[in-house]
């Protein structure tokens, strides 16, 4: 193995130094502790275990959390009740439904009830335009931290090929929009995207969002390219019965092709809660119309 390692549980354990240092000169000057709001409708278990995470490093932080899990045949008019109610709290300054909301509720609808000011996770119509046309909003925070560690590690991006493999409305596309706002050339890949191993090739960085394990190969990757690898997927682990977690990239040739890589676990994964309690201590400023350097965080 040749890449360097891009450690974002480190990064993501620093992140959260200083939104709790922040988080407690807001609390003095404000009066009141910054807060986030989690809905969590119904009792899937992977976004149970996500909310309680959130819950807790929230709380680890120095800010206010407000939990609100409601039954999985809750009407969507009740549901855009407690976002309003939400909205209208000044204690709240951000606000996060947790995806994928029951079949029966319309999810563009849920998120548009949000104040795009409280918009945390940046999924917002307005927000979206916000990004696209660079103005200050709230940018998703699986994005936003890929882009936190690729400045940590390469310093300005400006000029260099990248390419985004995926494009969702929640990673590809906002990941997309941030590499242009660091001048880079950007190509977006997805699943009718000809050649991918010869798209993938021209990159100095890749980031691969797209959910098939281990799809990307050490061949398709520049020497020396920064990897980031987006992808969470559980596969059959060695011992029966037991499973893996494993990213969209092949770690085992890709790292001895590539310059710097994220792991997976450890890598991308970390830093989207990290980056969600930054977004909400910059609400919580906004809100309250306090000073706060966003870009030093
Ligand atoms: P998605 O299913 O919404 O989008 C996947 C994208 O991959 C699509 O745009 C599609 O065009 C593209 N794609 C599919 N097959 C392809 C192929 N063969 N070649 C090229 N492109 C192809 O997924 P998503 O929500 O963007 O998530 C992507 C991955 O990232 C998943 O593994 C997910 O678990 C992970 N994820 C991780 C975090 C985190 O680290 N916190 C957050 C969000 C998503």
């Amino acid at each position: 193995m040749s890449a360097a390692i891009i450690d974002g549980k480190a990064f993501a354990e620093g992140l959260r130094a200083r939104i709790a240092t922040h988080a407690g000169e807001f609390a003095a000057k404000a009066g009141r502790k910054a807060g986030l709001a989690v809905v969590l409708v119904g009792e899937d278990p992977a976004s149970q275990v996500y909310v309680r995470n959130k819950g807790k490093q929230t709380i680890a932080c120095g800010m206010e959390s407000f939990e609100h899990k409601l039954a999985a045949d809750t009407s969507e008019a009740d549901l855009l009740a407690v976002v309003e109610a939400l909205n209208a709290d000044p204690a709240v300054d951000g606000i996060l439904v947790q995806l994928p909301l029951p079949g029966h509720m319309n999810e563009q609808k849920v998120i548009a009830a949000i104040n795009p000011d409280k918009d945390v996770d940046g999924f917002h119509v307005v927000n979206v335009g916000r990004l696209s046309t660079g103005l200050p909003g709230f940018v998703p925070c699986t994005p936003l931290g890929c882009v936190m560690l690729l400045k940590d590690k390469l310093g300005s991006l400006e000029g260099l090929d990248a390419v985004v493999i995926g494009r969702s409305n929640i990673v590809g596309k906002p990941m997309a929009q941030l590499l242009i706002a660091e001048s880079c050339t950007v190509t977006v890949a997805h699943s009718r995207t000809k050649d991918l191993p010869e798209v993938v090739r021209r990159a100095d960085i890749v980031v691969a969002a797209v959910g098939r394990p281990e799809m990307v190969k050490g061949e398709w990757i520049k020497p020396g390219a920064t990897v980031i690898d987006v992808g969470i997927n559980r596969v059959p682990g060695t011992q029966e019965g037991k499973s893996r977690l494993v990213g969209d990239v092949d770690f085992a040739s890709a790292s001895a092709v590539a310059g710097a890589i994220t792991p997976v676990p450890g890598g991308v994964g970390p830093m989207t809660i990290a980056v969600l309690l930054r977004n909400t201590i910059v609400a919580a400023h906004r809100n309250e119309g306090l000073a706060l350097d966003e870009s030093a965080i």
